[in-house]
């Protein structure tokens, strides 16, 4: 074993491929078609940012990061009955939390004046027009994929009129689906995107940054595009779904003659047993069916950020699972394993028993207490320290004595002998139960001789197992948790059931522990490793009276990345 370590080669990463994103940039740039790269966030400010966004913040800011480039923070506001300031504010922390800084703070509202213009020269220029059909009307003239739309009765109105009749729309005098703008392009075009696309819709609501001066608001066709524009966004990436809007992207760019920003589409990310449509997490939140945005177990920037997880194990997450351009299903147990990666190298470690069984040391001096000085890391064993109590009653946890043991049970058995975790060896000497048989305290004694850096020659033991001193033990609430459904693939509802019919019944659990009280005080900001138990974080219900920590993810797993 120890030849095959020597022998081994240096562990050294592979450089990473570059993703399909990468080689375009590096393209563009080594051909002078850009002379450094912009990018941006787009959010749309009716949320809370979910695991799906961080993939896209990930490489909208990565890119830019990785390319001496900027990124835009856009919010995409052009719905004002949907969006609120709350979202706006929650965002910027989210993305701030995930490490990164944009550029300038933005937003499509911001253009609104812009883009009321531009839809002033498309009429002139005989490319737009003022519909009067209904919703339903438009819809059924669109046609379908084998069969070309059908004109709209208004589709030949004078420019003047057009004109007219938009700044009219503009100055309140139609209701709500009175009328709209759209463009005038190809009734019959193969791609439906280009049968007179809407540009402008009738809204009398209230904007969260302009108020009530529009009752008309731009589509997000209309929109995005030039927004890229007149940021000079170089390379404009959105999911998907958007691919067959880019023709018309680059339509609006082309006719209304103004910097060519470039779209370009990946996949968006999709999790096991879970489900990442604002919408559906709105719904949650609404019932009560979660505790509210920030539950942990939402996948929510900010319900993961309270579930312990860290920016830096999603930033490696995003890295690992690349870039696609074909829609995928990733594993959320690769997530997990992210977390543990990071926490396993950073977390401070403490005991604390879930299900304690008491044990007292016979041969104990009554009262003693001696303070052990345990690294907070074992990885780093000269850096910091906690100082944990020993005295002559204790707990363990239930699960580590087994009475009729098998003989690979290297814990605590009657006769048999374990260490107390940085401690002593004791030796359990007689098992106390109730009346109806259960074990409720062991009698045992220690081996002073056992004690590490002592006198004693070193003896080791088969188990170690980890305790606290019952003097000393904080009652701390546990709130276990788990995935919040039970189906793997979320996108694979059938039809005759809800998504809310998967919803994990056992997603909470809540319990006591008892912890070392070094745990109280620690101040890393990370969730810590509960020794042998797992990761869990201090959860902001916490009181002095009680604290509270929620369980971040188990110490281990069988899953292993490809
Ligand atoms: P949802 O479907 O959850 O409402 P959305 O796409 O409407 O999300 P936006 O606020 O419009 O949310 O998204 C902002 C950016 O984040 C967009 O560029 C969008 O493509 C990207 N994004 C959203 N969801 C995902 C996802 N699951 N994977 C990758 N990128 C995503
Ligand atoms: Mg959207």
């Amino acid at each position: 074993m120890e030849d095959s370590l020597k022998n081994a080669a240096p562990a050294q990463e592979e450089p990473r491929k570059l993703n399909f994103l990468e080689e375009i940039i590096e393209k563009d740039l080594a051909e002078g078609k850009v002379d450094s790269i912009m990018t941006r966030f787009p959010p749309e400010p009716n949320g809370y940012l979910h695991l799906g966004h961080a993939k896209s913040i990930c490489l909208n800011f990565g890119l830019a990061q990785k390319y001496g480039g900027k990124t835009n923070l856009r919010y995409d506001d052009t719905n004002p009955v949907k969006e609120d300031v709350e979202y706006v504010d929650s965002i910027k922390e989210d993305i701030k939390w995930l490490g990164f800084q944009w550029d300038k703070e933005l937003y499509a509202s911001d253009y609104f004046d812009q883009l009321y213009e531009w839809a002033e020269q498309l009429i002139k220029e005989g490319l737009a027009y003022v519909d009067d059909q209904t919703q339903e009307e438009i819809r059924q003239g669109r046609g379908t994929v084998d069969r070309p739309g059908t004109p709209s009765p208004w589709r030949d109105r004078s420019v003047e009129e057009n004109l007219t009749l938009f700044r009219e729309m503009k100055a309140g005098k139609y209701a709500d689906g009175e009328k709209v703008l759209r463009a005038k392009i190809d009734m019959a075009h193969p791609n439906m995107m280009f049968r007179d696309p809407l540009l402008y819709r009738i809204k009398h609501a209230s904007h969260h940054r302009t108020g009530d001066k529009w009752c008309i608001y731009p589509m997000y066709d209309f929109t995005h595009g030039q927004c890229d524009s007149i940021e000079h966004i170089t390379h404009s990436i959105c999911t998907l779904e958007f691919d067959v809007h880019r023709p018309l992207y680059d339509w609006f760019i082309k006719v209304l003659g103004i910097y060519p920003s470039h779209q370009y589409e990946f996949a968006r990310l999709n999790l096991t047993y879970t489900l990442m449509s604002k919408r559906k997490l709105l719904e949650l939140v609404q019932k009560g069916l979660v505790s509210g945005w920030d539950d942990p177990r939402m996948p929510t920037l900010c319900g993961v950020r309270r579930r312990g997880y860290t920016p830096e194990a999603l930033r490696m997450f995003c890295d690992k699972i690349g870039v696609s351009k074909r829609d995928q299903l990733m594993d959320i147990q690769l997530l997990e394993w992210c977390v543990r990666q990071d926490l396993n190298a950073r977390s401070n470690r403490y005991m604390v028993v879930q299900d304690p069984l008491k044990v007292t040391i016979t041969n104990w001096e009554k009262g003693k207490v001696e303070w052990f000085d345990c690294p907070l890391n074992p990885a780093d064993p000269e850096g910091a320290s906690r100082k944990v109590p020993f005295t002559g009653e204790l707990y363990i946890e239930k699960a580590d004595f087994m009475e009729d043991a098998p003989k690979k049970f290297f814990r605590l058995k009657p006769g048999g002998e374990v260490r107390l975790k940085y401690t002593y060896i004791i030796k359990c000497d007689e098992v106390i139960k109730d009346e109806e048989g259960n074990v409720i305290e062991l009698k045992c004694s220690y081996d002073p001789s056992t004690r590490p850096g002592g006198e004693g020659a070193w003896r080791s033991v088969k188990g170690t197992i980890h305790w606290v001193s019952v003097e000393h033990a904080k009652s701390i609430e546990l709130r276990l948790y788990d995935r919040l459904f039970t189906l793997a693939d979320m996108s694979q509802v059938p039809e005759d059931k809800d998504y809310k019919d998967f919803l994990n019944p056992d997603s909470l659990i809540v319990t006591e522990g008892f912890a070392e009280p070094a745990l109280l005080e620690d101040g890393s900001g990370i969730p810590v490793q509960f020794e042998r138990i797992g990761y869990y974080v201090c959860d902001k219900d916490s009181t002095p009276e009680k604290p509270v920590f929620n369980k971040t993810t188990s110490l281990k797993d069988s899953y292993k990345p490809e």
